[in-house]
């Protein structure tokens, strides 16, 4: 018998366990794609699957892989349309078995050679579909959460007063980022964690399409220039999240060119639309940024967390973190793209391009293309049904897959309303039949599908409408 640390890493108990698990795998895929009796979610209290996996035995590999794939939400169901994550690529699954089992750190060059050329090919062809130059370099992050972040401290450093970097904020007070209401809540986060507080964010108004409006640019940037702010920066949504709302980014950045001040795009969720013919123009203006983020596993349909963050200006990217950190690099002042934790936030962060790259490589952009073409189309044609029924209500025109509507009767109040369609979700998702997600907007509360399964189509869409005013039926005769 060998000692269990040597047998732990036996090649022929990998390749037993293994196999096991890429049957069980498919065997789902299968299974969970022809949905009919299976809930989208198993959802249990909180509680509970905290007592039920703190109780568990580990009996076998086989038998720890069923479970946690019986409790897990099951994203390559049809019903699946709650939050913004893609269903894996089978195949993109396969290369993070990869990537996890390889675990190169491509923080420095010699960890990961592979992995290092890789993330900068990536960052380079986002670049080259954005139309930046030649001078354009990027990195890739764990998540559009940290790219903001990162792309906030870029444009501080950049167009702050000084060296911010070194000299902390002091001749920097009441700096301000411009961003409207709509954007995602970690931009706000990342200006508080800047230590800019609740006044380093000014949010320009929207319109009723839940864009940001341009036609409030100047007076927003001349009311709080006047109280002494400065702003540094401004972010454009590609998309929102709420709504899905595209703001006009060409407008935007001719405003933060006029001004001076950094202009980031956060297509956290939309940049995948670079790569579709049909919606490409809703990311119009986009090569004016001098920063973007486009997360990969949001609607490029890859395994692992993959955030592009794309500078126009390359060498921006090195002023975000300029420190020394000499057990890593000797000569750390050098611009060397392939130390990637120069400009990162991450040390050991795993060569995670490798998923976004193999979808480009062996799949091609043509899939991303007809991917957003596919899922921004029924987003359009769920919105028509919805609107042309009376019992529902529709806030938006849907410009990407991403809808927010809600059960409605004449009957009812605003506030009656709210707590049918509470009920009404908790039911469905309680149920298993459907995966979806709720908002709120002008303090109403919405539904809210994301629809980010290729497999669902209009027909499921529809069979939601019909599960919804079954519940509203039932929710209102129980009281
Ligand atoms: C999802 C999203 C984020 C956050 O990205 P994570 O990868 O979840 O950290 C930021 N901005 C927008 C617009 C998003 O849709």
């Amino acid at each position: 018998m060998k000692p269990p640390l040597i047998q732990a890493f036996s090649a022929e108990d990998f390749r037993a366990d293994g196999h096991t698990l890429i049957d069980l795998i498919a065997d789902y895929l299968q299974a969970v794609q022809s949905e009919e009796d299976m809930p989208v979610c198993p959802l249990v209290p909180p509680e509970d699957s905290l007592s039920r996996w703190k109780d568990q035995s580990f009996t076998s590999p086989k038998a720890f892989y069923q479970q946690i794939i019986q409790s897990a939400n099951h994203l390559h169901h049809p019903h699946y349309m709650g939050h913004q994550v893609s269903p894996a690529l089978p195949s993109s699954a396969l290369s993070g078995l990869l990537v996890s089992f390889l675990k190169n750190a491509s923080g420095v060059f010699e960890m990961a050679p592979a992995g290092t050329a890789i993330e900068k090919i990536v960052a380079n062809e986002f670049a080259r579909f954005i139309g930046f130059g030649t001078q354009s370099d990027g990195i890739i992050t764990s998540g559009g959460t940290l790219a903001n972040l990162t792309a906030m401290l870029t444009a501080r450093q950049v167009k702050g007063t000084g060296d911010i970097w070194n000299d902390g904020l002091e001749n920097n007070p009441n700096l301000a980022i411009m961003v409207s209401e709509e954007a995602h809540y970690c931009i706000e986060r990342a200006a508080r964690i800047m230590g800019l507080g609740a006044k380093g964010l000014v949010t320009i108004p929207i319109t009723k399409e839940f864009k940001t409006n341009p036609a409030f640019l100047e007076s927003v940037y001349q009311k709080h220039t006047a109280e002494g702010k400065k702003v540094f920066a401004i972010v454009g949504n590609a998309c929102s999240t709420a709504t899905g709302a595209h703001d006009d980014l060409r407008s935007i950045g001719r405003f933060a060119q006029a001004k001076n001040i950094w202009y980031h795009v956060d297509a956290a969720h939309g940049g995948a639309a670079l790569f579709s013919d049909k919606y490409r123009n809703l990311l119009d203006g986009i090569e004016l940024a001098d920063s973007v983020v486009i997360d990969a596993h949001k609607m490029m349909l890859t395994s692992g967390l993959c955030t592009a963050l794309i500078y126009k200006d390359g060498n921006n990217s090195y002023r975000t973190f300029q420190f020394k950190a000499q057990y890593l690099f000797e000569e750390s002042q050098d611009k060397e793209w392939f130390n990637m934790a120069k400009r990162t936030f991450e040390c050991t962060k795993f060569m995670n391009a490798l998923n976004t790259y193999q979808v480009l490589k062996q799949h091609g952009p043509e899939l991303i293309g007809a991917y957003v073409d596919q899922t921004y189309d029924l987003a359009k044609a769920f919105f028509k049904s919805l609107d042309s029924d009376p019992l529902f209500e529709t806030i938006h025109h849907p410009s990407a897959n991403i809808l927010c509507f809600r059960y409605f009767d004449e009957q009812k109040n605003k506030e009656e309303l709210d707590q049918l369609n509470r009920s009404i979700l908790e039911a469905i998702v309680r149920s298993g039949d459907f995966y979806l997600v709720s908002t709120t907007i002008n303090n109403t509360f919405y539904l809210r599908v994301s629809i980010m399964n290729p497999l669902t189509t209009l027909t499921h869409l529809q069979a939601l409408a019909v599960r919804i005013k079954k519940q509203a039926l039932a929710s209102s005769t129980k009281k």
